[in-house]
């Protein structure tokens, strides 16, 4: 049961029938299934705590992703509207989605922080919906959160039309943390809110900067993770 369905009646988000709550029990059940994810990347895995490309890899500036569904239907469709159609009433009830995955996790972070939009997609947006969705699980938590921690220095085209290797160079050093709040970072264990990993790239870039900035671990909390297609 996520925890608002202790709220007062709504229109679920997926099947728009009332129900006690963002997203009524029946969808969650059909649509967000609690199934095993690798620790560190958030991909679905089967019979390991991390998946074959995570055993191989040491050096990932992410330590853990939570992670609360695949990126795929209903909830590509939510997304897209919570992120490009200014559908912000969809906010509480994607938060709710990944409060239950980290609370399934019992993971407790030091600060929360969004992957940041540069300046003028923020502008241009009116919002991050990554700060959207941290600041209401930081909230629901009783973490410290902050928005603009971590800084974007440049617009990087969505990762979703890229392929592997151009994700990678798409956001290579797009991340810095501001250098007025590196105390807030130095020696703490950050948890990075997204709306979406697609590759990981980006999260890896932005968790990147914490580190440098002496973040002492950091994990990644994303609603969706786009499934591996292996
Ligand atoms: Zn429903
Ligand atoms: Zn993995």
């Amino acid at each position: 049961m996520l925890p608002l369905a202790a709220g007062l009646p709504s229109l679920c988000a997926v099947c728009r029938r009332w129900s006690r709550g963002g997203i009524c029990e029946g969808c969650l059940q059909r649509f967000a299934p609690v199934v095993p994810r690798c620790l560190q990347c958030g991909l679905v895995v089967r019979g390991a705590l991390r998946c074959g490309a995570c055993v191989l890899r040491d050096d990932a500036p992410v330590q853990r992703t939570v992670t609360a569904v695949d990126y795929a239907f209903p909830w590509d469709g939510l997304i897209a509207g919570f992120k490009f159609r200014q559908r912000l009433d969809l906010a509480g009830a994607l938060s709710a989605l990944l409060l239950a995955a980290v609370e399934r996790e019992g993971v407790r972070p030091d600060l929360v922080v969004p992957v940041p939009l540069a300046a003028g997609r923020l502008r241009g947006r009116g919002y991050n919906q990554a700060w959207e969705i941290a600041r209401r699980v930081a909230r629901q938590l009783g973490l410290s959160a902050h928005p603009a921690v971590l800084l974007r220095l440049r617009e990087t085209a969505h990762q979703l039309g890229l392929g592997e290797g151009e994700r990678v160079r798409n956001v290579s050093n797009a991340f810095l943390v501001d250098p007025k709040q590196v105390r807030r970072v130095a020696g703490r264990r950050i948890a990075l809110v997204d709306d979406v990993a697609t590759s990981g790239a980006t999260g890896d870039e932005a968790a990147r900067a914490l580190r440098a900035a002496g973040a002492s671990e950091v994990a990644l909390w994303v609603v969706a993770r786009t499934p591996s297609t292996a």
